[in-house]
């Protein structure tokens, strides 16, 4: 595994203001949320207005098969797998979301970088 990742992401988590909005598939039922990279809220869909979900102890239930967001088989989904989502293509298409590609701060292994 590579310690880096691309993702693709919608913009900026409007609750700490500093990470990406990443576009993660659950690896069980390929449903895709958006994923903040930096505080792990998250949203089942473009409805930035919605009050998010939170991982919990490190861990995040998808909200349709309730498996791990964080574990494999879930990854930060592809291109290919973005034009699937019907919501998010109506999102971009509305001018709502804007895609943008992106390095994920964390990727899927334990691969801390060291402190300063
Ligand atoms: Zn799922
Ligand atoms: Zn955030």
């Amino acid at each position: 595994m590579s310690a880096k990742q691309t993702m693709y992401y919608v913009g900026f988590c409007r609750v700490c203001k500093t990470g990406p909005l990443g576009l993660r598939r659950c690896g069980q039922c390929e449903n895709v949320v958006l994923l903040c990279d930096e505080c792990d809220a998250t949203w089942s869909n473009a409805d930035l207005a919605a009050p998010p979900q939170y991982a919990k102890d490190g861990e995040l239930p998808c909200p349709k098969c309730k498996a791990s967001l964080v574990e494999s088989p879930s990854h930060w989904a592809t291109a290919e797998q973005l034009q699937e989502i019907d919501w998010l293509q109506e999102a971009i298409n509305g001018g709502l979301l804007e895609l943008k590609q992106g390095i994920a701060f964390t990727p899927d292994a334990a691969d801390e970088s060291s402190p300063p």
